[in-house]
């Protein structure tokens, strides 16, 4: 039995690895990898920020050891290490939460694995996919006692202690029938060069190799050590001696992401400051881009040495989703990462990565509309955030967001709006729900599309509070053509004057039968064709207003009422009054009181539906139906 045994959590994610995974066998290499050269980038950092170790010289240095015998693959690095402890809860436990959101979104939905295995990386438990065995010899730098952790994989693991010449650690694969593909060098020299050309350390590929000689007896076994990945700090190279493939790879071995970049921006600044920025935009929304621990993707180095990704928010949480990577000889190496948030030096670099963000992406919506309509279509909604965020750029941010429009096929920005407003309108019309094609279509649209008047279409969830908060563009006040006073610039057209009467006796007939479903009923300015349609008093939340904000705050809000509004001269309005008279006539003859009131219920319960996704069908709403078309003759 093994001494420890795995907390829960591990033991579903092996089981998930082992078993959803297989297609992506190869990624274990990428993992390890991955994680000895973050164990040379914190021991690298102790070197120059803890005097205990600022005596220490070490040339760091990756092998990966293929030993075709006795089928192991070994990864060894001469970083940190870890001790006894650490050995345990690091290997014992899913570290990060970016591993455990990736477990739970798995389960959910293991059809996505693909995609996701690239975003949050499966880390070390990954290479118990073409393992029998796996064991972890490790010595913590400073420490004169190493260890060795040994596992199968299934249920638990044991430690004991071992001897190991120098700081840091080995992993070593035992490999399993799975696994044999990568028990040849060229197969690991491949996947190294793929996955992990861009690592900052030198990658050594270290394996027995027969030498050829006409008779194989005379053949003789020669070790073959050679580095196989370029090691370079490439954000240090100049613009001209890089290609789109040098930036889409290094983008890859920085991310993990299996998918190109969207676009990159690569800055070196001179002046006062120095400093070198490589920033990368995704093309495609991060899995995990809304799990409130997700956490900034910049990574500081400072002379090429890896500060932080984590204790420092580089750029606004808006622009979570940017990667990338800042380096500057201009900051001291041995401040301690929480002061850094105050140097001044490094205020200034943030600002300054932060404008540029913003002045590229101004310039990409002028120069290559297609793929900053691809960038809008991907992160509006984080834009919009910043818009309700972020007071200090938000000239910046109103200049990026786009909406969808009722004058424009695709993207709108505010300022072209107001371009098309002209100087005489100051008001910005905007219509909100989820589904674009039914707000295009909503009754409440009729009277503004027939005096040409603009109205903005917000689809995305956040949009509702967008238009609240940006409060004013350029001198333009925000209305929602859902609420009552947005009909300011629409006047009753002549025709519908004529049926003001017939009208009048209409809402009387509604709010009789209505009572308290609705706040009240009115003529409406805004209709053309449809009958009926329903919008909301000036101070009283819209529905997918209140609908936000419960999400939000998870406390129920009272619900508003809706004002039932109608179109006096549509036949259905005449129908009503018809049958009023007829009811009067016939001395409230039960089958036209019936009539009467279904019809009354289904004007209300269209305008509603054609809100669709606020309302729910109400109950009654078929059995109406049903006896109205019945009568149809
Ligand atoms: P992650 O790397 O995503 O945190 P892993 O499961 O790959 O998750 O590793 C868990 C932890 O184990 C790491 O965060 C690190 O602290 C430790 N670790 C893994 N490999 C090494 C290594 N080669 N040297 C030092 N520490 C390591």
């Amino acid at each position: 039995m093994p001494n420890y045994t795995f907390k829960t959590e591990v033991n579903q994610l092996l089981d998930l690895i082992t078993h959803s995974l297989y297609s992506h066998k190869e990624v274990f290499l990428r993992e390890l990898v991955s994680n000895a050269s973050d164990a040379i980038d914190r021991l690298k950092y102790l070197t120059v920020s803890d005097d205990a170790f600022k005596t220490l010289s070490f040339e760091p240095r990756i092998t990966v050891t293929l030993d075709e015998e006795a089928k192991t693959i070994t990864v060894s690095d001469n970083g940190i290490g870890m001790d006894l402890q650490e050995l345990a809860d690091n290997l014992g436990t899913i570290a990060r939460s970016g591993t455990r959101a990736f477990l739970e979104q798995l389960t959910e939905n293991e059809r996505k694995v693909s995609n996701l295995i690239g975003q949050f990386g499966v880390g070390f438990y990954s290479a118990f996919m073409i393992a029998d065995q796996i064991e972890v010899v490790s010595l913590k730098a400073g420490t004169d006692k190493a260890f060795i952790w040994k596992s199968d994989g299934k249920t638990g693991f044991d430690i004991e202690p071992a001897v190991r010449a120098g700081f840091g650690t080995d992993v070593i694969i035992h490999v399993n029938e799975e696994g044999e593909e990568f028990l040849f060098r060229w197969r690991l020299e491949e996947l190294l060069k793929r996955y992990s050309n861009h690592i900052a350390w030198p990658i050594h590929l270290v394996s027995k190799e027969k030498t050829y000689a006409k008779d194989p007896a005379k053949a003789e076994t020669k070790i073959v050590d050679e580095q196989v990945n370029s090691a370079s700090a490439l954000w240090r190279r100049s613009k001209s001696e890089l290609t789109d493939k040098d930036y889409i790879d290094f983008y890859k071995s920085l991310t993990g992401d299996e998918k190109d970049p969207l676009l990159w921006i690569h800055t070196k600044a001179e002046g006062t400051i120095e400093y070198t920025s490589l920033l990368y935009i995704p093309s495609h929304v991060p899995a995990d881009l809304y799990i409130p621990t997700h956490e900034q993707g910049i990574k500081l180095y400072v002379k090429r040495v890896f500060i932080t990704d984590r204790e420092l928010q580089i750029l606004p949480p808006y622009f979570r989703f940017v990667r990338g990577i800042i380096d500057s000889d201009d900051l001291p190496l041995n401040v301690s990462r929480e002061i850094l948030q105050h140097n001044r030096v490094m205020m200034t670099i943030q600002q300054a990565t932060l404008k540029k963000l913003f002045s590229e992406l101004e310039q990409l919506a002028d120069t290559n509309p297609e793929k900053f309509n691809t960038f809008i279509s991907l992160f509006n909604p984080q834009i919009k955030e910043g818009i309700l965020s972020n007071w200090n750029n938000r000239e910046s941010l109103l200049k990026l967001v786009r909406f969808k429009s009722t004058e424009v096929e695709g993207w709108t920005s505010l300022a072209d709006y107001k371009a098309r407003a002209g100087e005489n309108r100051k008001t910005i019309y905007f219509l909100t729900g989820e589904n674009e094609a039914r707000l295009r279509a909503s009754p409440l649209l009729e009277a503004f599309s027939e005096k040409g008047i603009e109205v903005l279409l917000g689809t995305d969830e956040i949009d509702e509070l967008a238009f609240s908060g940006i409060g004013e563009f350029d001198g333009m006040q925000f209305k929602n053509v859902q609420q009552i006073d947005a009909e300011d610039e629409l006047t009753a057209s002549k025709a519908k004057d004529e049926h003001e009467k017939q009208g009048k006796k209409a809402i009387a007939i509604l709010k009789k039968v209505l009572g308290e479903r609705v706040k009240d009923v009115r003529l409406s300015k805004r209709l053309d064709k449809s009958p009926s349609c329903v919008v909301f008093d000036k101070d009283e939340p819209t529905p997918a207003f209140r609908k936000l904000m419960e999400r939000l705050t998870n406390e129920p809000m009272p619900e508003s009422k809706p004002i039932l509004e109608i179109n006096a001269g549509h036949p259905l309005v005449e129908r009503l009054v018809t049958l009023d008279t007829r009811k009067e006539l016939s001395g409230g003859d039960i089958d036209v009181v019936q009539e009467l009131e279904d019809l009354a219920y289904m004007l209300f319960y269209e305008a509603m539906m054609a809100e669709g996704e606020h309302f729910e069908v109400p109950n009654d709403f078929g059995d109406r139906l049903n006896r109205l078309l019945a009568k149809v003759s």
